[in-house]
């Protein structure tokens, strides 16, 4: 609540909008209590008095009555009929909405076909059909514009309820034996009261126009009554000769609307999660760069060579430090594996590569990426669009996200290669046929026809990695393409990808965290902690002998099939958080060789022979070997 109150005031103009509500529903309570005027009252000798004057701040109307004793008692009348009208209107449409979505078929059928009709009638029309049939009065204005705005609330409650309805958590409560109208009470309604509200407070300014609309045309409030609409419309043929007997009133609706509106507009800001979190903002169609040094040259030898790569997340007034100074090369045919635990920044330094890390919050603060000699960070939108995919393709965790649910496999093969390249049908079609065949699934002709819930979870990734392919790129990117793979899955896709780089000479970027994965596939090795690298080197010399106490660590974390009943030894304690980093080693804290030296300055990853280590007391090598 106090968040929700918290953001509400940092939107200026709802605030200005709750402040001006606020004054207007406090000054229309305490009317009775104010020393005013009767409103009803007439006073013929003293018609049209202009504002301003002894005994009638306001002036009178064309029948001597004092207009501000009858603006206020107006406005109270306009006030309640409109929030009535709105709190009418939710309540039943929501009542509908919630019925017909939950329990859907035929009754959401009859219901919602009904809602249609409704909502077919122009708007207007319906509401003085509703009260020529009613008779005139304020109550069958109120009745008739929360009628026609049922239709409203019932459509956009039962949208939300269908959605609702079939997740998980409700399935659970039918299963544990709870009612429907438990489940809606409990499960349901606490879901959509949020969207009631914001519908709420986006209508009652309407409800308030409405039904002054309808007093104006002399169908709601009756005289001598006095309410927003039938002020006006009894002003109406003074408009020229008295206007203040018109602007009066006209102000106030003009007032209470803005504000209601304003105000709603930031009641449904600040209550909508996903305008929260910024889900929708988004983001650039490339990270941003923001390098104060010069381009760096390349340290590694490859294809694709990261230098000194530093990418972080602004949020607010925090910086989160994800990638801290990664240097990586990767030749062709070459296998290059990073691991670390998760959070450690694998999929980051990745993403950064081809500018995929999302803007904002991510910037990349420095370094280099080098493809082929070409520097990629910083380079334009246009060109990093060409690379991706045709030069360095991605293959994600999670298959499922990365295939569009409508679409069939084939088809989406098709669009990946043609985002490149002109390509008829028919040859898309044998190509795509082709590349499911690269990828070995089975009866690749008639798969290319079926979506992607047609497919096993294993299928799915070999899909992902046919669309990696699509464009004979020169390096694929990774990302735990296996982890939500059984090990038998995992290891057919890690064969496939391991003929691949020897069939076509591929450069490959492995990012994972089991070491069975690493020892299988990759060539050479790069342990990453809290986003920079602490460890490199051949794979074989790496997993015989880790010289960084976090690499020793994390293998003894490892269980070995028929390796007796050694006990496995987790890491204690947690990786820093990359928004707050210690100076030196972030691993010193969980380190069982730290020195006092650790905890100083910044340490540097020390090449010996064919590798590296970040680390001022490593592992001695007899030690590491055992
Ligand atoms: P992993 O090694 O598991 O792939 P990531 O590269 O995804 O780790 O994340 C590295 C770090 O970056 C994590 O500590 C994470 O909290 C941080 N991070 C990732 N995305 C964001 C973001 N949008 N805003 C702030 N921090 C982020
Ligand atoms: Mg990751």
């Amino acid at each position: 609540m106090r968040a929700f109150l918290g953001l509400l005031a940092r939107n200026r103009l709802a605030l200005a909008g709750l402040i001006v509500m606020a004054l207007v529903v406090f000054f229309a309570l305490i009317t009775p209590l104010l020393p005013l005027p009767d409103p009803d009252v007439t006073n013929t000798s003293n018609r049209f008095v202009p504002p301003f004057s002894e005994g009638a701040l306001l002036g009178t109307d064309h029948l001597g009555r004092d207009l501000l004793s009858r603006l206020m008692w107006g406005t109270r009348l306009s006030l309640a009929v409109g929030f009535a009208a709105a709190l009418i209107a939710a309540t039943i449409g929501a009542a509908i909405g919630i019925i017909a979505g939950y329990y859907g078929g035929r009754t959401d059928n009859i219901i919602m076909r009904g809602v249609d009709m409704l909502m077919a009638f122009p708007y207007i029309l319906l509401a003085l059909a509703i009260v020529a049939a009613l008779g005139p009065g304020l109550l069958n204005a109120l009745i008739a514009v929360a009628a026609v705005n049922i239709p409203f609330f019932a459509r956009n409650i039962r949208g939300i309820t269908v959605s609702i309805a079939n997740k998980e958590f409700v399935d659970a409560a039918r299963l544990s034996g709870m009612s429907d109208a438990r489940i809606i009470l409990t499960e349901i309604l606490p879901n959509v009261i949020p969207v009631i509200v914001i519908a709420m407070s986006t209508t009652v300014g309407w409800m308030i126009l409405e039904t002054a609309g309808l007093s104006f045309l002399g169908l709601g409030s009756q005289p001598p009554q006095a309410d927003l609409g039938s002020m006006l419309g009894e002003a109406r043929s003074a408009l020229i000769t008295n206007p203040h007997t018109s602007i009066v009133p006209g102000m106030m609706i003009l007032v209470i609307v803005m504000a209601i509106n304003l105000l709603g507009d930031g009641v449904r800001d600040a209550l909508d999660p996903r305008l929260k979190s910024g889900a929708l903002n988004r983001p650039l169609p490339a990270t941003l760069v923001a390098r104060d040094r010069k381009p760096v040259e390349p340290k590694r030898e490859g294809i694709l060579t990261l230098t000194d790569l530093e990418t972080q997340f602004h949020v607010k007034d925090r910086v989160y430090r994800a990638v801290g100074g990664v240097t990586l090369g990767v030749r062709p045919g070459e296998c290059l594996g990073i691991i670390g635990e998760s959070g450690s920044g694998k999929s980051v330094t990745a993403l950064s590569v081809m500018g995929l890390v999302a803007s904002p919050p991510g910037i990349v603060t420095g370094g280099s990426v080098h493809l082929e000699g070409e520097d990629l960070i910083g380079a334009p939108y246009r060109r990093l669009r060409t690379l991706r995919g045709r030069k360095v393709a991605y293959i994600f965790q999670d298959p499922l996200a990365t295939l569009h649910p409508l679409y069939r496999i084939g088809d989406q093969l098709i669009e990946a290669i043609s985002a490149h390249r002109a390509i008829s049908g028919a040859e898309g079609r044998a190509k795509a046929i082709e590349l499911l065949e690269a990828v070995r699934i089975p009866n690749a002709a008639s798969r290319i026809d079926n979506y992607p819930h047609e497919l096993s979870g294993g299928m799915r990734q070999r899909v992902g990695i046919a669309m990696a392919l699509a464009n004979d790129p020169e390096v694929i990117i990774a990302d735990e393409p296996t982890t939500a793979l059984d090990v038998t899955v995992q290891a057919q896709i890690l064969s496939l990808l391991d003929d691949l780089r020897r069939e076509r000479g591929l450069a490959i970027v492995f990012i994972t965290h089991d070491f069975g994965v690493v020892g299988q596939l990759c060539d050479r090795v790069a342990v990453m902690y809290a986003g920079r690298i602490v460890e490199e080197g051949p794979t074989r010399d790496i997993l015989d002998a880790p010289r960084h106490p976090y690499t020793a660590r994390l293998m003894a974390c490892v269980p070995e099939l028929g390796g007796g009943r050694r006990r496995l030894e987790a890491i204690p304690g947690l990786p820093p958080a990359v928004n707050d980093l210690p100076p030196g080693c972030a691993f010193a804290e969980r380190c069982n060789r730290v020195q006092p030296d650790c905890r100083k300055g910044d340490i540097a990853l020390e090449p010996s022979g064919p590798r590296a280590v970040r680390c001022l007391n490593p592992v001695p090598e007899q030690e590491a070997a055992e």
